[in-house]
């Protein structure tokens, strides 16, 4: 996996800090990185407030980090499974896409039946 070094400031000092990227910013051309425990960020945040936003979890399911890789190179998923309806009561498959920025699952491929897709934050 690539890494991009970032700058921060600790203590009142800059301090360089190499952080694994999963891709490039399909806004922006920025890196994607982990940027907090609960999501993946650019690394031009700070200074173009980009609002690219890839959250760890959607309905349930920690996406693995190929399902990140592909969102930012192809802009959609493989076929992940392991969601989990909102009310828990039922698993389905699914696909992701990259939407502006947002994750959106691709509707009408779920089977069986309807599944029902969490909001997206
Ligand atoms: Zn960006």
């Amino acid at each position: 996996m690539e890494t991009v070094t970032l700058t921060g400031r600790l203590y009142g000092k800059e301090v360089d800090v190499e952080v694994p990227v999963y891709g490039r910013c399909p806004l922006c051309g920025g890196w994607v990185y982990a940027s907090s425990p609960k999501a993946y960020g650019c690394t031009n945040f700070p200074k173009n407030k980009c609002p690219l936003t890839i959250w760890k979890e959607y309905g349930g399911l920690l996406l693995p980090e190929e399902a990140v890789e592909d969102l930012l190179a192809r802009g959609e998923t493989d076929r992940l499974d392991g969601f989990v309806t909102r009310d828990g009561s039922r698993r389905y498959s699914a696909r992701l896409r990259l939407e502006a920025g947002r994750v959106a699952f691709i509707r009408g491929e779920s089977a069986p039946g309807k599944a029902t897709a969490p909001e997206d934050e």
